[in-house]
């Protein structure tokens, strides 16, 4: 199988039969072998039904069916997990995406050998205040903190090689970070495509002001992870050494006053750098501790799954 489209939807009733019919336009035109895999995430309303109808007319549709919301990256990792086409593709299911970018994002990975090509929207057709300027600000921080040069980290139009999707693991709302946490698993050959983008036709966005909060807070979690995520004693060992470290010398320098210089001179535990030793001891082996703790964790932790299915074809 040339190609696994996955679609992960919230409520996208009014356009998931346009959106097949649109794929299954471009898929016949460049005689693809494919799979449209629908996630629908906690949808309330008749998405789910749609998605049944769908498959009964084309037998290449699967449906996933979550038992509540888990978030458009839940919806992701459910079906980064069952795709099996060579190449993964990610789009939108509310028609803002366009299915005819399809075939080059093919060809980029299979002829190119890049390992990812994410879109950029240009132009978007999105409202200025709550997006374009927000969003310009996010992308230079997550370029930044990243290291990766791309321009719009949060299009949902990508491209992946298989064994891609299959490495990353997509927590929280990581959908965001997806080629950070591929570059993190070690493919590096990533790229980048202008691709067209269209204002929402029908429903309303589902990521209010709140995802430049979220996102952001994200980046600084995936920017630790990837610096420390494998070995968090470097980090916390190094910082509760040097804190217990300055303790230790303001308490020595306590003791030799006390016992040999300023013998009768005032009570220890009346002197600021009392304070300071105690607090920068204990700190120091709190943050040892972390290390050792964070260390456990990573030993003990299973790949275990953060959803539901309650239905499945
Ligand atoms: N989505 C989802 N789960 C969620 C929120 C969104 O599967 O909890 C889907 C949504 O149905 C759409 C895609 O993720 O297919 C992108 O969402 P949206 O269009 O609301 O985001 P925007 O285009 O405003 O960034
Ligand atoms: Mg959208």
């Amino acid at each position: 199988m040339q190609l696994s489209l996955v679609i992960p939807l919230l409520n996208e009733e009014e356009s998931l039969k346009e959106l097949h019919g649109w794929i299954v336009d471009v898929m016949q035109a460049n005689r693809f072998s494919y799979e449209m895999i629908f996630i629908d995430d906690g949808s309330t309303d008749k998405s789910w039904q749609t998605i049944q109808e769908l498959s009964q007319s084309n037998e290449f549709v699967k449906g996933i069916r979550f038992q509540k919301n888990f978030g458009k990256s839940q919806a992701l990792h459910a079906g980064f997990n069952t795709a099996q086409g060579d190449v993964v593709i990610t789009m939108d299911a509310d028609l803002q995406d366009n299915p005819e970018e399809i075939p080059e994002l093919y060809q980029l990975i299979t002829q190119e050998n890049f390992d990812i090509v994410s879109g950029w929207k240009k132009k978007r057709y999105d409202s200025i205040l709550a997006k374009n300027l927000p969003s310009k600000l996010f992308n230079w921080a997550a370029r930044k903190t990243s290291g990766l040069k791309l321009h719009d980290f949060n299009c949902g139009l990508k491209a992946y090689k298989n064994e891609v999707v299959k490495a990353v693991d997509v927590t929280g709302d990581m959908h965001r970070y997806i080629p950070v946490l591929a570059k993190n698993a070690g493919f590096d050959n990533i790229g980048e495509k202008i691709v067209k983008h269209q204002a929402r036709k029908y429903g309303r966005t589902k990521f209010g002001m709140s995802r430049f909060i979220i996102g952001f807070l994200d980046l600084a979690t995936i920017w630790f992870i990837s610096k420390f995520g494998r070995a968090p004693m470097h980090l916390f060992g190094a910082l509760g050494v040097f804190m217990f470290f300055i303790g230790f010398v303001f308490a020595v320098y306590l003791g030799v006053d006390k016992l040999f210089i300023n013998k009768t001179g005032r009570l220890i535990t009346n002197r600021p750098q009392f304070y300071i030793s105690l607090t920068a001891m204990i700190i120091g082996t709190q943050l040892f501790l972390a290390g050792f703790l964070g260390e456990i964790l990573i030993r003990n932790r299973k790949k275990e799954a953060r959803y539901t299915i309650i239905d499945e074809f």
